[in-house]
């Protein structure tokens, strides 16, 4: 089997590239490295740097390759960029999609698993948020990911294409190998800006809201390794080659921390007292987000690993203290 992983220099793609090649499958990794990172890719996949926008690129790899999955990563995904710039948010994530969906069935590809995200729901109408509940994304990076859900799904009906959409909630933590992990420019992610402290590259933390309709007022997320979330990539790609009918997942541990409880676990893993501030809150952000992967669990056989914060820190700290620059380009 061989397949093909877009945006597979990115966060969550490297690490599914990994795991796969590890499995020994044939890996061909494409990706546009404006975001993403030569360095991250596995030796073992071949790579095409390109852009899923560029028609002739696609369909030359399809031509090339003898592809029987896409997994496609291949998006922009900072929430408040994506409210500064929408149209970035647009074009990129639909747009992109849109002409990677005309490629794959023009050359007969018919299988693809990809990300979306928690931020499809928006404001959880209840918690754990289960795969029907209520889809009002209140930014426009959960806005393209929905909108690129509902694009599969009739290209699906239409072309005889199988899908499955992976609904993460909030991936952290490093491959053991301590070899890839999170490299954002800039960072906003809450785990790896807490792991700047200890690092020396930033003096405090900042607790964005304290008055949260939560046991220590701060908002609460469902943390997930990015190894259990590259595990799911390849269930779900072998669940289509299975011929598994089209669906959607939710991916995250179904244990909500707060952002205290995170900075505290951090506090013990790295031995720093990571002096932390309180400001006001950060707009968008809904008090709690914590998913019911049931669904993940009961079809495509998945069972996240790694759910103890603590090694989830402990395995971002491990990648972060040895590369405190990320990859440097
Ligand atoms: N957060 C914070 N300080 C930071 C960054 C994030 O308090 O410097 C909070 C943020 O408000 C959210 C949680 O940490 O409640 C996780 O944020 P992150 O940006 O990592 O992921 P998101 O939940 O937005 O996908």
């Amino acid at each position: 089997m061989t397949v093909l992983v877009l945006g597979g220099a990115g966060y969550i793609g490297s690490h599914t590239v990994k795991a796969l090649c590890d499995e020994g499958t044939d890996v061909v990794v494409a990706d546009s490295l404006v975001t993403g990172y030569r360095a991250a890719v596995d030796k073992r996949a071949r790579f095409y740097e390109g852009d899923i926008s560029d028609i002739d690129f696609l369909d030359g790899l399809f031509e090339k390759e003898k592809i029987d999955a896409v997994i496609h990563f291949a998006a922009f995904s900072l929430v408040g960029e994506s409210v500064t710039n929408p149209l970035k948010y647009y074009t990129n994530n639909l747009c992109g999609t849109k002409v990677l969906l005309e490629s794959m069935v023009k050359n007969g590809v018919n299988k693809i698993v990809f990300s979306s995200t928690a931020a499809t729901y928006g404001e959880p109408e209840r918690v754990p948020i289960m795969e029907n509940d209520r889809t009002e994304p209140t930014n426009p990076y959960g806005e393209t990911k929905l909108a690129m859900e509902k694009m599969f799904k009739w290209t699906a009906a239409a072309h005889g294409l199988r899908y499955v959409s992976l609904r993460y909630f909030n991936a952290c933590g490093a491959d053991a190998s301590g070899t890839i992990g999170e490299a954002h420019n800039p960072e906003s992610h809450l785990i790896p800006l807490i792991l700047q402290v200890p690092n020396g590259k930033r003096d405090h933390v900042s607790i964005f809201g304290t008055d949260y309709p939560t046991a220590d007022g701060t908002c609460i997320r469902d943390y997930i390794h990015v190894t259990d979330l590259a595990d799911a990539h390849i269930l779900a790609v072998k669940y289509l080659m299975n011929g598994g009918k089209s669906d959607i997942f939710n991916l995250g541990n179904g244990v909500g921390f707060s952002v205290r409880e995170v900075i505290d676990t951090a506090r013990k893993v790295t031995g720093h007292p990571i002096p932390a501030e309180e400001t006001p809150r950060r707009a968008g952000d809904p008090a709690q987000l914590i998913a019911s992967s049931q669904k993940a669990k009961d079809i495509l056989g998945w069972k996240p690993c790694h759910d103890s914060l603590e090694e989830i820190i402990a395995s971002a700290w491990n990648w972060h203290k040895n590369h405190p620059n990320g990859y440097e380009k």
